[in-house]
């Protein structure tokens, strides 16, 4: 019989009970490092005392009102958001998908007001993963995922990530923007050269495209700088932002730079709960942790130390681990085509450790951004284990 919960993940036995930074307990009292963050998302782990504080604050003196109103909370959010970086206005929604189904209808949006509605379509990459919405489904491109669930929505080109000849090559009449992840989250852990992200930038002034950045969960402080974008030295006309800017609790957003935003008058778009006062609350205390002096300069130290420790652990099993990449605190772990990512997963959690895996057989790290030394070494120690308990030793192999 089918259950109860629709099946739609093959999720592993845990039930986790209770969290305390980047621990979590399971109801028979297991603990395990959280090194996935429900993928890359609790960005400040789990039981952050400014966060809990300021969501039950909130959800006790009112947690939704709808946008038929002023929301000071989403006013304030919004506008630090403003101050922080390229946007000059931000709008608020659930999650990631519907951040990026906005960010596309603003592209459009903008071509059409400026009497190109023929301009629609998004050039993307191959390996992209922008959400699991009818059209996302379409700019994500896999056709693993499309299969079943009609003809794709049109408007989404893909060519070769990295590959600037097949990026000029698909641009037409029709071309409204380029739609990127600086780096491949589901895809692969894979980021984009930053030469490569400064030449689509050029590419798009060169042509009157939008440049739209996927920094659903690469933003928020992950790389080590607030945006990932911001390490190529450049600046997108449109973001979409999601998972670790709610820190746990859902909340998406739109960034956009004004010539973009001033289209989606009232009317054009919209969202019932989007950016409500309780979710709004959640994101300013994020936002509070996150842009706290040297908060930001600790993430980029704290991921260098593991991205030596992982080079050092790659160094020692190359039987395992084929190479380390990524950027910040999300990276990963290319693994011997013998090693099957999931299996080394369920290894890893078998150790006490949690990660997530992504494609190209890559195991993802995406540790809260509040980890320490501390933590760093107990997961390399803790892959370490999983390194040997993955590898059939000589003399496993003999005692068979
Ligand atoms: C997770 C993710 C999405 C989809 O976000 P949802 O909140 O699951 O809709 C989109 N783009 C990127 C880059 C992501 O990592």
């Amino acid at each position: 019989m089918i259950p109860a919960l629709m099946p739609t993940y093959n999720r592993a036995d845990l039930a986790f009970e209770r969290g305390e930074g980047a621990w979590l307990w399971t109801s028979d009292g297991r603990r395990f490092l959280d090194f996935g963050a429900g993928i890359a998302t609790s960005s400040l782990g789990h039981g952050h005392p400014h966060l809990v504080r300021a969501i039950a604050e909130q959800a006790a003196r009112v947690m939704h009102v709808s946008n038929l109103y002023r929301v000071p909370q989403a006013e304030e959010l919004a506008a630090r958001h403003v101050a922080a970086s390229f946007a000059d206005s931000v709008f608020f929604c659930n999650s990631g998908a519907e951040a990026n189904e906005g960010m596309v209808k603003a592209v459009r949006k903008y071509h059409a007001e400026n009497g190109h509605p023929e301009r629609f379509r998004m050039i993307c990459f191959e390996g992209a993963f922008h959400g699991r919405t009818l059209a996302m489904l379409s700019a994500t491109g896999n056709a693993k995922y499309l299969a079943g669930f009609g003809p794709p929505v049109d408007g989404f080109d893909h060519v070769p990530f990295g590959n600037m000849n097949a990026v000029r090559d698909a641009i037409g009449p029709g071309t409204a923007g380029i739609m990127i992840e600086p780096v491949q989250g589901e895809g692969g852990v894979r980021p984009a050269d930053l030469r490569f992200l400064r030449e689509l930038r050029a590419v798009c002034d060169e042509f009157g495209l939008l440049l739209a950045l996927d920094e659903v969960q690469t933003g928020m402080g992950r790389s080590g700088r607030l945006w990932a974008h911001q390490w190529a030295g450049i600046e997108p006309d449109v973001m979409s932002s999601a998972k670790g800017i709610g820190g746990g609790f859902p909340l998406g957003a739109i960034l956009a730079r004004e010539k973009v935003a001033k289209h989606l008058k009232p009317g054009t778009h919209g969202t019932t709960y989007g950016g409500n006062p309780l979710a709004c609350a959640a994101g300013n205390a994020v936002m509070d942790v996150v842009m706290a002096p040297g908060f930001l300069d600790g993430v980029d130290r704290v991921a260098r130390a593991l991205w030596r420790g992982l080079l050092e652990l790659a160094a020692r099993h190359p039987s395992v681990v084929e190479g380390v990449q990524g950027a910040g605190l999300l990276l990963g772990l290319r693994l011997r085509p013998e090693v099957v990512n999931g299996d080394m997963q369920a290894a890893a959690a078998a150790e006490g450790l949690l990660t997530v895996a992504a494609g190209m057989n890559v195991l993802r790290l995406a540790p809260p951004l509040v980890i320490g030394q501390a933590e760093v070494e107990a997961a390399l120690d803790l892959l370490d284990r999983t390194c040997r308990r993955v590898t059939p030793s000589a003399a496993r192999a003999a005692a068979k």
